[in-house]
């Protein structure tokens, strides 16, 4: 049975438009497309648009301004706080529009929406080339870059969204757009960071960059005794890196299927973005000396197993809260924070990672893309991860402690893609907040001209007026 609003002339007027499918709840393809990745979100589309390509994008557009239906963009489906999806309204699910295209010749690759980070990689690495993105294979490319992209190769070549030349989106009103540094240098700004708040992107092209096949890639592991000294020495340590290494700390209890027993670890991740594979290893070598781990994994390895390596530990259907802080300091009272809260990880449930920023992040983007608080030295990200929905009050409970916890050190920065659904009414950051005020006005001028009835307001939405 339609939505009240859709009717069936309607739906048969799509149908003649789009060659993909156009599915309605009960229809046994609906509800193997309907969720997204986190189980949480509890959304019943009333018509979910699975387009075949690019063509089927305006006449889905043209649907949701004549029902009125709230419109949801999805590409990967992996947005935490559940914006790829909508209640009652149409999902615009691109996940069949996978095609990536790389061009060895001048370091581009052009990247349909619906890819998905292992396509990009798996067709970069071919050629010896890679796209700064992030770390777990299945994420969208689509929302990642909208909202930023961070990810082992920040620090050499900034965020994903940094390195984007180029799109193609269908806006509001169905017309076919490009934004590049030509033709609309203010709209490819936006779309560094400003999310999918301005139009249906159908393509995206890249700069991609030298790397591999294989990276020296660094897992130094603590146990719960040498967590203190470990953070110090990796505050000491990180003061002064080469932009080439990127540096990720995770706190958690690892999978029981790994067998690596049931207490919480610290592992210092890093990644050399080099070939010259002895530097990076000299550089590991300093923290080894500094506080030598209980264990060690470290060496070459496939870049694209590298970008794989927590992939079992986020299946499609657990349920997930996140919130994210950005700092500068990591003196004893931060670290205060980290070890207090690591210790309370269990598997599964939560657990947080601390990137080390800096480098083409903080040189690169200030005034060419709208990410915020490009000076912060750490970003904290906390998440949740759970299956059974009893748990859910106390893995939320931890997730918004921690924030709560890193508040008096916070600069300020949010991370849009880091950031959890609402729960219990709490409400997400208010835009202006998070981009600041000039660069949210200028973000408000583009959404005027774009989109200014806010069709595309299923994300963290910039409001045209
Ligand atoms: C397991 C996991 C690992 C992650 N790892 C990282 C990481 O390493 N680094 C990092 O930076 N982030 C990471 N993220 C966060 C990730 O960047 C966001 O969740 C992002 O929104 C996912 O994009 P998506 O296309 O899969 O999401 P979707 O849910 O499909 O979409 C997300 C948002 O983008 C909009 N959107 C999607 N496609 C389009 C389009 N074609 N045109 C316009 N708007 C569109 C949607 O409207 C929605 O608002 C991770 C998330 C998960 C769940």
């Amino acid at each position: 049975m339609p939505h009240p609003e859709l009717s069936e002339s309607m739906l048969a007027e799509l149908r003649g438009a789009v060659r993909g499918v156009a599915l309605l709840p009960g229809d046994p393809a609906y509800e193997a497309t309907g969720a997204v990745w986190n189980g949480m979100i509890d959304a019943t589309p009333a018509l979910i648009v699975r387009a075949a390509d690019a063509a089927d994008v305006a006449p889905t557009i043209a649907l949701a301004r004549r029902t009125g239906l709230p419109l949801a963009v999805r590409g990967g489906g992996h947005n935490v706080a559940g914006k790829g999806t909508v209640d009652g309204g149409i999902v615009l699910d691109l996940g069949d529009l996978r095609a990536v295209e790389v061009d060895p010749g001048a370091r581009t690759v052009r990247v349909q929406a619906g890819a998905t980070l292992a396509d990009v990689d798996a067709a970069t690495t071919a050629h010896g080339l890679a796209v700064p993105i992030g770390v777990v294979s299945a994420t969208g490319i689509a929302g990642l870059t909208l909202g930023g992209g961070v990810g082992w190769l920040t620090r050499k070549h900034g965020l994903t969204a940094d390195n984007l030349l180029a799109a193609c989106l269908v806006t509001a009103d169905g017309r076919e757009v490009t934004a590049d540094d030509d033709t609309d240098p203010e709209l490819l700004w936006a779309l560094r960071g400003g999310g999918g708040n301005f139009g249906v992107v159908t393509e995206f092209t890249f700069r991609a960059h030298p790397l591999g096949p294989d990276v020296l890639g660094a897992n130094l592991v603590y146990t719960p005794a040498r967590w203190r000294a470990a953070w110090r020495a990796v505050e000491r340590w990180t003061r002064d890196l080469p932009d080439e290494l990127t540096v990720i700390t995770t706190t958690l209890t690892p999978p029981p299927l790994l067998d690596a027993g049931d207490e919480p670890l610290l592992l210092v991740g890093a990644a050399w973005a080099s070939p010259d594979t002895a530097a990076g290893e000299r550089l590991v070598d300093q923290l080894r000396t500094a506080c030598p781990p209980d264990d060690e994994e470290t060496g070459l390895v496939p870049w694209v197993q590298w970008q794989s390596v927590f992939d079992a530990a986020f299946p499609k259907g657990v349920r997930a809260y996140w919130r994210n802080t950005s700092f500068d300091r990591l003196d004893d009272a931060v670290i205060d924070v980290l070890v207090r809260r690591g210790e309370e990880q269990t598997w599964v449930g939560t657990a947080f990672d601390v990137h080390l920023m800096g480098g083409a992040f903080s040189r690169l983007g200030s005034t060419t893309s709208p990410f915020p608080n490009r000076g912060a030295r750490f970003w904290l990200n906390t998440y949740g991860f759970w299956s059974d929905p009893a748990q859910d009050e106390a893995r939320v409970a931890f997730v918004r402690g921690m924030a709560r916890d890193m508040e008096p050190f916070a600069t300020g920065g949010q991370y849009v893609n880091f950031m959890g659904q609402e729960v219990d009414g709490h409400r997400l950051l208010d835009p202006s907040v998070m981009f600041g005020r000039a660069v949210h006005d200028r973000l408000v001028g583009v959404k005027r001209r774009l989109d200014p009835d806010n069709l595309f307001r299923i994300n963290l939405n910039i409001r045209p007026a």
